[in-house]
Order: structure tokens, then C-alpha cells, then sequence
């Protein structure tokens, strides 16, 4: 039974890659089960559901954990439905569907997790920070956006790649500015950031 769950995930992970989804890199998502495991964490807000993946994957490796998930594009919403009923993780993970920067909820939660459009991160961070518990976390994934942060602007050549990793660098300095969050940077997947509520 447990190895059938392991196959499944292995499937769904695998299935992604081929239909060329963005899901989290192996480093990342264990990065983040161990820190739901070792905080205690209860509950999560992921924003950016892609077809479930990784709310699959947190849910199985945190039996206890209760996740709130929002996807806007709505190929991608039903295909996380499917996953996630064949899982029957239905109880508990409820996925939204719409535009984050559109959704208005009032439960808090103990971690909020981002890995939707990269430019726009501070504006999740922004308007979802009112929904974190007292010493909660915030975990930002690919903070190093495939090493095009540490290159210099004139090594990328595609206009819009750069003004991403513009976006990408604003949103390093706001963390590191912010004086509500204290923010530890790690070299971990497709990089990571861990703030925590002061
Ligand atoms: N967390 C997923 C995983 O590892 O399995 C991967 C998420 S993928 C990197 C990002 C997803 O965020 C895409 O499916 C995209 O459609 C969605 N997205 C981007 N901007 C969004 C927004 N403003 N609101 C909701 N979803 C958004």
C-alpha cells in the first residue's frame, strides 16, 4: 500500500514532466516536507497549484497537514482535481480556482508557500503575509530562478527574462529589508527563501 503511494507519486511527477508543467525540483520538495515535519506546521497556503504535485506530495508526507491551493489556469485546476481525488487527499486539500491576486480568505495559516508567476511574488507576499499565523512562515521557491539571478544583465540575452530577474532581485531586496520577516536564503532546489514572521 505504502509503495503503491510512491509508485503513484513517482507517475504523477513524471507524467508532469512530460506534459512540461513547472513542478518543484526533488532538493526543493524535500526541502520543504522535512520543514513542514520539523516546524509542526498544521497548515498551508500554496499559491500556484499546477496540477497538484506538490501539494500531493506535502500532503502524503504530513498526515496531519490541511492545505489551501490556488491555480488560475483552468487546464491545469482540473487536472489537480483528478490527481488529487486519485489520491483521495479531497479532505484535505481544497484548491481554488482563480487569480491569487483575486482571492480574498480569512483563515490564517502556519505556512504560506509561493511558486506561482515570479514577478509577481511580492505582491503575493504582500497581500497573503495578513494570512499568516504568529510566527509563521513564508517559503519563496526558485529565488534563483535557474542561476539567471547571479548572471550579470548583459549575459541574458531575451528582454522579458530580464526584466524578470529584475523582478526576481527587487523581491531578494524587499526580503531582505522587510523588518516584520526575518529571511535565510538557500541554495536548495531551484532556490529557496524561509521568512518568518518577527
Ligand atoms: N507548486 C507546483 C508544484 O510544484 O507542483 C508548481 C506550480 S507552477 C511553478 C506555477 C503555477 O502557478 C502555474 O500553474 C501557474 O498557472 C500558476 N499561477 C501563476 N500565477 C498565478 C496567479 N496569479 N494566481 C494563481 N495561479 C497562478
Amino acid at each position: 500500500m505504502v509503495d503503491n503511494i510512491y509508485v503513484q507519486i513517482r507517475n504523477s511527477k513524471n507524467k508532469a514532466l512530460e506534459d512540461k508543467v513547472p513542478i518543484m525540483q526533488d532538493e526543493g520538495i524535500n526541502f520543504l516536507t522535512k520543514f513542514i515535519d520539523k516546524k509542526k506546521v498544521k497548515s498551508v497556503l500554496e499559491i500556484g497549484t499546477a496540477v497538484g504535485y506538490s501539494s500531493i506530495v506535502m500532503a502524503i508526507s504530513n498526515p496531519s497537514l490541511k492545505i489551501v491551493t490556488i491555480e488560475r489556469d483552468e487546464q491545469r485546476y482540473l487536472e489537480a482535481v483528478k490527481n488529487i481525488k486519485s489520491f483521495k487527499l479531497e479532505d484535505r486539500i481544497t484548491i481554488i480556482y482563480k487569480d491569487a491576486l483575486d482571492v480574498n480568505i480569512d483563515q490564517k495559516f502556519d505556512l504560506i508557500f509561493i511558486d506561482a508567476a515570479k514577478g509577481q511574488n511580492m505582491k503575493f507576499f504582500d497581500k497573503f503575509s495578513n494570512n499568516l499565523n504568529d510566527k509563521g512562515y513564508i517559503i519563496t521557491d526558485n529565488i534563483n530562478f535557474h542561476g539567471f539571478v547571479n548572471k550579470k544583465e548583459e549575459e541574458i540575452k531575451s528582454r522579458n527574462l530580464r526584466q524578470l530577474i529584475r523582478k526576481i532581485k527587487n523581491y531578494i531586496s524587499f526580503l531582505k529589508g522587510n523588518k516584520n520577516f526575518e529571511t535565510v536564503f538557500y541554495d536548495i532546489g531551484d532556490g529557496l527563501s524561509v521568512s518568518k514572521k518577527k
